[in-house]
């Protein structure tokens, strides 16, 4: 059963495929006099991803870091996920979301269908929403990426992802919770140290800053409210590579290791974690097998994943499937195939390839593949474009990061306010150029690092700088007021540790 939604205004119709960094900021930057926008999107909010670590945590209301995409104003908002593009009848099919948890959280079935691109994309909700046609004259696919498994036994099932507002939530509730199951008298001192020992997988600024958050929750609140468990509280952070934050040098690496050494956060480099699984003499403790410990399996009260990207199964789909559309005849006139085309692939990360005006790029289905590495020319496909975590300008190396997404949405977004992008030439519109602000990591206690190609901070200062760096960046007034209103209730009161 399907229905379908049909073009009523007489500007041209911009659909944009999700509500993260890249579609967010696109929306809000796009002309609505010029266009009208509408936007699909399981969830209905923008996340401040920078900060998530700290609401998981209780540093920060959940609410701070959100943006209604409802206060955009937009023509239309669909609550849903692009399930299908036809190219050639510019339309796109849309499952509905009906409930918020699933749009808001990683589960083990969305990433069980991430990982096999010929599973449908619906195949990740458990109850099916109702399916209609969205047409669009402009497409801005913007739907982000997934956390990568890597295939690793119990990971899906058993881990806890931090890519959401309902990731935090559900990793605030479970850390509070483990902190009640050792107070309880019954509890081992075994299974004590068990449910206390946090585990973070991944030594990149997201796991490096949850556990530095995690420790200043322990040191700051938890100290006071549970004294005598404190002795049992471990923090791990475990990466497979010689070194955790590969992309500082080597001064600030040392400075981060140093810092989190003094504060007693164990980080062990070269190790490969190859399976978890519950423990079944604990209740909601975990059991971790590294290769480097042999058969002896380390006890986790909580695993937080936190490394890897994959593609989200939309641009799986995409990516993997020819089709025909009638504009494209230029590309067959050119002599480059006279059959169908696909979308050109990224052959390291699968994403989406884009030109440097992030148009989507096809090449003739006959070329058997669509691996950028192999493929010599290719053309853009009209109307069509891709920005954020999903897309790849070939040879730019430009990181997945919020900076990275929210200049080019800011970039597409001016340029097709300004009609630049309307000739297929792209004469008047120059190319996407990324500007580098640095990159920065929280590393607790009111420390942090910075580095840019002007400078380099540590300590107190970049922690300052941290702070108000994102504060200044892609959030409203509201949050702009709320989010240091909540800092200072936390440091004042305390963070929140209740449960509910
Ligand atoms: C905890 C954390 C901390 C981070 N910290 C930083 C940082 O400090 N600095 C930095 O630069 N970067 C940071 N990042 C990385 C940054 O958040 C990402 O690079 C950024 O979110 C990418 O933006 P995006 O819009 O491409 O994807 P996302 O922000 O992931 O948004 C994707 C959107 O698409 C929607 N969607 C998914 N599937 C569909 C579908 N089928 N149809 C329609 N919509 C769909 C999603 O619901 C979501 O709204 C952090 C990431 C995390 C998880």
């Amino acid at each position: 059963m399907g229905c379908s939604i049909s073009k009523g205004s007489k500007k041209e119709r911009v659909v944009i495929l999700g509500s993260g960094w890249a579609g967010y900021g696109f929306a809000r930057t796009l002309d609505p006099k010029k266009y009208e926008r509408i936007m699909i999107s399981p969830r209905s909010y923008f996340v401040f991803t920078p900060l998530l670590a700290g609401t998981a945590v209780g540093t920060l209301e959940f609410r701070a870091t959100l943006e209604s995409v409802r206060r955009l104003g937009l023509d239309h908002f669909h609550q849903g996920w692009a399930d299908e593009v036809d190219f050639a009848r510019k339309t796109i099919r849309v499952e509905a979301n009906t409930s918020d948890e699933l749009g808001s959280s990683t589960t083990a079935k969305a990433l069980k269908a991430a990982q096999d691109p010929s599973s449908k994309v619906d195949g990740a909700q458990p109850g099916k929403g109702v399916m209609f046609d969205v047409p669009y004259d402009k497409l801005v696919i913007a739907v982000g990426a997934y956390s990568q498994t890597f295939g690793i036994e119990g990971v899906k099932e058993h881990a806890s992802f931090l890519r959401d507002v309902g990731d935090a939530r559900k990793i605030r509730m479970k850390v509070l919770q483990n902190f009640e199951r050792a107070a309880l008298p019954t509890t081992s001192a075994a299974d004590r140290k068990k449910l206390l020992h946090f585990a973070i997988v991944g030594g990149g600024p997201t796991g490096i800053e949850f556990a530095a958050e995690l420790h200043d929750l322990v040191k700051d609140d938890l100290t006071r409210t549970y004294p005598d468990l404190i002795k049992h509280v471990g923090i791990t952070v475990y990466d497979v590579a010689p070194k955790v934050l590969p992309m500082f040098d080597k001064t600030l690496a040392t400075y981060a290791m140093e810092t989190f050494k003094r504060e007693g956060i164990a980080v062990k480099t070269e190790h490969h974690l190859q399976r978890i699984r519950p423990d079944e003499d604990c209740q909601g403790c975990l059991k971790l097998k590294i290769q480097e410990y042999g058969d002896e399996e380390v006890g986790a009260g909580i695993v937080v994943w936190s490394t890897g990207l994959m593609q989200n199964p939309l641009v799986s789909k995409l990516v993997s499937k020819e089709f025909e559309t009638p504009e494209l005849g230029s590309l067959r006139d050119k002599g480059k195939g006279k059959g169908n085309v696909m979308i050109q692939k990224d052959a390291r990360t699968g994403g989406i390839v884009t030109d440097s005006h992030l148009r989507v790029q096809v090449i003739p289905a006959e070329s058997k593949t669509n691996d950028s590495k192999d493929v010599p020319e290719s053309s853009s496909l009209p109307d069509v474009f891709t920005i954020g975590d999903c897309a790849v300008i070939p040879g730019s190396g430009l990181p997945a990061t919020a900076q990275v997404a929210s200049q080019q949405a800011t970039y597409l977004a001016k340029q097709l306010s300004k009609g630049a992008l309307n000739d297929d030439n792209n004469k008047a519109a120059k190319p996407f150029k990324f500007r580098n602000w640095g990159t920065m990591t929280y590393l607790g206690s009111w420390t942090a690092i910075h580095q840019s190609s002007a400078d380099e901070l540590k300590g107190w200062a970049a922690w300052v700088l941290w702070r108000t760096a994102y504060l200044t960046k892609s959030m409203s007034i509201r949050n702009k007021i709320m989010v240091p209103v909540y800092w200072a209730t936390s440091w004042l009161f305390g963070r929140d540790i209740s449960r509910f």
